[in-house]
């Protein structure tokens, strides 16, 4: 019977209760958790995101018209948010893991954020990806955006390897097929946890949103923090329909509260 908390005070009692009781605690995590470092959710209604959606795969390979288009997209929107930074929900996600509490975190994100916030990379399981650079689809050889954007800004021409292969942001775009290792690594994490946090996700992008269900068929807690109702909200053990920052905070830290 899922119990849904909207009081911060009640969801910290509960979700207290939840973590105390819990041996191994994963992090599953979305948009949400970002949009307080000022990073536009995809889905929100006047989203920049809407003017310069994502360009799927296939189009993307289709032709350097395209791919051209798609760096401006890309760094239009990177101009939207620059210099975001962590905030209260990634760090007390990190000092879980610090505490040794927490084994993995799951993410949708590509912002990089959960790594900048100081979590080890090799807790930390990217399933779209990286945003923050570029990689050769060709060789696997990473390029950095700074050099990537300099060449697409006085060529004119969308920028290629050193072997001649395509370079693209290191994200999964539609249509791409999945990283089997994170895949594998997320797989993992999810059948060790006994109490998973579903953070910011609105669950509806799959095979993403199977990790929260895998866990909780597995036998683990579901807990899903979300602003708005889920379609997993019903398999859920609570759901707090709260500010992720608020209902984190107790989990932060002081001195990192500001
Ligand atoms: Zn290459």
């Amino acid at each position: 019977m899922t119990k849904i908390i909207t009081s911060v005070p009640e969801a910290h009692a509960e979700l207290s209760r939840l973590m105390d009781d819990a041996e191994h605690i994963a992090a599953f995590t979305g948009a949400g958790i970002s949009t307080e470092s000022g990073i536009p959710d995809f889905r929100s209604k006047d989203s920049l995101w809407k003017r310069n959606p994502p360009i799927p795969f296939d189009e993307f390979m289709s032709s350097e018209t395209v791919r051209m288009e798609s760096w401006r997209r890309k760094f239009t929107m990177d101009d939207s948010y620059t210099g975001a930074a962590p905030n209260v929900g990634h760090y007390a996600l990190a000092r879980l893991v610090d505490e040794g509490r927490m084994h993995a975190i799951i993410t949708q994100n590509i912002d990089g954020l959960h790594e900048a916030s100081g979590v080890a990379k090799d807790r930390i399981i990217e399933l779209h990806g990286n945003g923050t650079y570029a990689k050769c689809l060709t060789c696997g050889v990473r390029h950095e955006l700074s050099a990537v954007r300099k060449k697409f800004e006085s060529s004119n021409r969308a920028p290629a390897c050193l072997c001649g292969g395509i370079v693209k942001t290191a994200t999964i775009a539609f249509g791409q097929a999945m990283p089997q290792d994170e895949m594998r690594r997320a797989h993992a994490a999810t059948l060790q946890c006994d109490l998973m946090l579903s953070i910011g996700s609105s669950l509806v992008v799959y095979p993403a949103a199977g990790f929260p269900v895998l866990a909780k068929e597995s036998g683990a807690r579901l807990v899903i923090v979300n602003r708005d109702e889920t379609p997993l909200d019903g398999i859920a053990d609570l759901v707090i329909r709260a500010g992720i920052g608020e209902v984190l905070a107790p989990w932060a830290g002081r001195d990192r509260l500001n």
